[in-house]
């Protein structure tokens, strides 16, 4: 059985495994998703005349776990499949970083995503480095008990490089709750004791909060609001469009509805949804509940998965998955401000059009860092064994994003440069000090 394919899955149209042109020998970290979030990097280097060792050192992923492992299908048979971890720098305290389910997972991709994590912790100064991991499956193609089969195995492949001070898994697509709690049980066996710390977004009743589930959706529309107050026109008179329905998309969604923005556009990888007057959220929301996917909906007018992005609206919401907004597709992109939830939306000669078109991008690592700093406070309550409340993590998630913000705000001030510029000298900056100061061992 091929393990990694399936047809329709959510992403076959973005990464052609068998093209390996961009894979310098000796460098197979390399992809084109590494190849964005180097050229972003390297910007910010550039702001801050990194010098030539240290921006090698921030480039390149510190280690990187293959694991191909075994694993007994419903019908008897067994199927392999690959997983990777990937930790981007050691220098910031044990890594974080999220497992992702998805045919299209590669080594490049979780180094991308792992560097990317690494400047999210640093721009929100989160005690953490980067990292990321996943498994090539395709979810949407296996069972339950098969689903918790790959999960057991991945985890306890993993085991030599994770732990509570060394890095910690948090779900990302295609995982969830349930898949941590697994995660939490296979280490906690293997430990001979309960070890709630090793995975954030965990089910509440597990050592998780029931903040953390829709924490990046919030902290989406948190940063979205500060925006638009700074730029005099609430939040709630905007007409916006989210692409992706998933956990990310739909709570933004939701909480956009719920503070009367108009939602005018939502999709997922089975198509999308438009209403000029606004779309019913909570109802959609409930279709999608009874039937998984937004196929079939009669709650709108049908419009592609990716022409969605082209609904006419103030801000638009990439939530599904990176290199949506292309340079096929920047110039037919009417929103004046882009909120990227996903990591890597929005490739840099996309990026280049917008900007000149007076675009405001809200880079990924401030957007969607809800996230991760909810994983932060889920981490901190379990090593204290004391549980903050909803409101509490609330107020200190929105505190936080706010003052990032204005950290990037002011750097982008400072060095007259857009607000991914400005974010990723922020955090790169943070983290070459913080290396700098540890020094080389031995
Ligand atoms: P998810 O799996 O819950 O949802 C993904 C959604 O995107 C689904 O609705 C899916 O149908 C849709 N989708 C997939 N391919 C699509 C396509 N081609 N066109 C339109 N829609 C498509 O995943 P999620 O957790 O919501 O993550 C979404 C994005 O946010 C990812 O880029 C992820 O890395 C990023 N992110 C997630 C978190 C988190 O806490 N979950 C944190 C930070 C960043």
């Amino acid at each position: 059985m091929n393990a990694s394919g399936g047809p329709g899955g959510p992403v076959e149209d973005h990464l052609d495994l068998d093209d390996v042109s961009f894979v310098r020998e000796g460098q197979e970290w390399n992809s084109e998703l590494h190849r964005i979030a180097t050229a972003q990097f390297d910007t910010a280097a550039d702001v801050l005349h990194l010098d030539a060792a240290l921006r090698e050192r921030l480039r390149e992923p510190r280690r990187i776990l293959t694991v191909n492992f075994p694993v007994r299908m419903d019908d008897g048979s067994v199927a392999n499949f690959t997983g990777y971890r990937v930790q981007h720098t050691l220098t910031m305290g044990p890594t974080k970083g999220g497992l992702r389910y998805a045919p299209a997972v590669s080594e490049g991709e979780c180094a991308a995503l792992a560097a990317w994590m690494t400047w999210k912790c640093a721009l929100l100064g989160l005690p953490y480095g980067g990292a990321k991991g996943g498994v090539r499956c395709d979810p949407n193609l296996l069972s339950d008990r098969e689903i918790e089969g790959i999960t057991r195995r991945y985890a306890s492949e993993l085991i030599p490089i994770i732990g509570p001070d060394r890095d910690i898994p948090a779900p990302d697509m295609g995982t969830g709750e349930r898949e941590m709690a697994w995660i939490y049980d296979t280490y906690s066996q293997a430990m001979g004791h309960a070890v709630a710390e090793i995975v954030t977004g965990k089910p509440p009743v597990l050592g998780g909060t029931e903040a953390r589930r829709p924490a990046t959706g919030l902290g989406v529309v948190y940063v979205a609001e500060a925006v638009a107050e700074r730029m005099g026109r609430p939040l709630r008179d905007q007409r916006v469009v989210v692409q992706g329905f998933g956990n990310v998309g739909a709570t933004a969604a939701a909480e956009l509805y719920a503070i009367g923005a108009k939602v005018v556009g939502v999709s997922d990888y089975t198509g999308g949804l438009q209403a000029d007057g606004g779309l019913d959220i909570p109802a959609i929301a409930d279709w999608v509940a009874h039937h998984r996917t937004l196929e079939g909906c009669p709650l709108g007018s049908a419009v592609g998965r990716t022409e969605v992005l082209e609904v006419p609206c103030d801000v638009l919401i990439p939530a599904a998955l990176e290199r949506q907004i292309t340079e096929a597709n920047a110039s037919r992109i009417e929103a004046r401000v882009i909120v990227e939830a996903a990591n890597g939306p929005t490739t840099p000669e996309a990026e280049r059009r917008l900007v000149d078109r007076g675009v405001l991008i809200v880079p990924d690592v401030l957007a969607n860092a809800g996230g991760v700093t909810v994983s932060y406070f889920e981490w901190v309550q379990d090593q204290q064994k004391f549980m903050w409340d909803l409101i509490e993590i609330q107020e200190r998630l929105r505190r936080l994003l706010r003052t990032a913000f204005g950290r990037v705000l002011e750097a982008g001030e400072r060095h007259d440069v857009d607000w991914r510029t400005a974010a990723m000298s922020v955090a790169v900056q943070r983290v070459a000090e913080a290396a700098r100061l540890r020094g080389i061992y031995p």
